[in-house]
């Protein structure tokens, strides 16, 4: 199986990755990647987090240095401009305005935490939050992620497996739940490349299933889901990683995942914006 795409790739701006764009597309061009997606940790205005997002003072940098990048490159590989954004209520007039007025091509919500226009509001997840609240709330965010139809996919929806020790009846029920809405709302889903480098055994060897979670795409492989992966690279060696590759086939066959097609996904997300903006 050879992966010749990604629309999510991040940069050194985020704070926590490493390389910039020109890095990862060049060794993607060597990959023989035919369409590159560019889609850092949205900056958003009057919010500071230096580890999670870049500033939004370099919005303007980053654009510029995306379209040098895509026209130093256009012979080779086509790029899209994009950020990986969380959803949020108070950010949805900004993200319009990305996509109406800033050129981006495409956002991707990738829920890793509640924000309001103050910044960082709480995660859904961690040893002292009630799973129930937990799932309760992760499930409402992506639902009205899915439902603004700005987004062209949701990126790793099976991130409430974190820390998860097994696939108890909570998180059958919440699995059957996303799938729900997925398909309410003809959402695509991501399998999270950079997710197999989560780590799964603790320190006092404990396992924790993390994601991508084998069990939530065995279901998901049983809808019309459309299906796509997303490399999330935060270090341009990501990319070709023979281990992730091999990690990606495997979970691919034992899951019975039909990857969806990459151009027709971008042409239906394009065909809703066109209506909603
Ligand atoms: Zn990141
Ligand atoms: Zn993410």
């Amino acid at each position: 199986m050879k992966i010749d795409y990604t629309l999510h790739s991040h940069t050194f701006r985020c704070g926590h990755a490493v390389g910039d764009i020109e890095d990862y597309v060049s060794l993607a061009v060597e990959q023989g990647y035919k369409i590159y997606g560019v889609a850092d940790h949205v900056f958003l205005p009057g919010v500071y987090q230096p580890t999670i997002r870049g500033d939004y003072s370099l919005l303007d940098e980053y654009i510029k240095e995306f379209n040098r990048v895509k026209e130093k490159y256009q012979d080779s590989v086509e790029m899209f401009l994009g950020f990986e954004c969380e959803y949020s209520d108070d950010f949805v007039d900004y993200y319009r305005s990305l996509l109406e007025e800033k050129g981006f091509h495409f956002l991707i919500c990738g829920q890793h935490m509640r924000l309001d226009k103050q910044g960082f509001k709480s995660g859904y997840f961690g040893k002292d939050l009630p799973l129930d609240w937990s799932l309760a709330t992760y499930k409402k965010d992506i639902v009205d992620a899915m439902k603004s139809g700005l987004f062209l996919y949701i990126a790793h929806p099976d991130l409430f497996f974190v820390g998860a020790h097994e696939v108890n009846d909570q998180y059958k029920k919440m699995t059957q739940d996303v799938i729900e809405v997925a398909l309410q709302n003809d959402a695509v889903l991501e399998i999270n490349v950079h997710g197999f480098l989560r780590t799964r055994h603790h320190k006092d060897g404990e396992y924790t299933i993390e994601y991508p979670a084998l069990y939530f795409w065995q279901e998901v492989a049983k809808t019309s889901i459309r299906v796509v992966c997303g490399g999330d690279f935060h270090n341009p060696n990501e990319i070709g990683n023979k281990k992730l590759n091999d990690q990606l086939e495997e979970l691919i066959k034992k899951s019975g995942i039909q990857l969806a097609d990459i151009r027709e996904v971008y042409t239906l997300y394009k065909d809703r914006l066109r209506k909603i903006l």
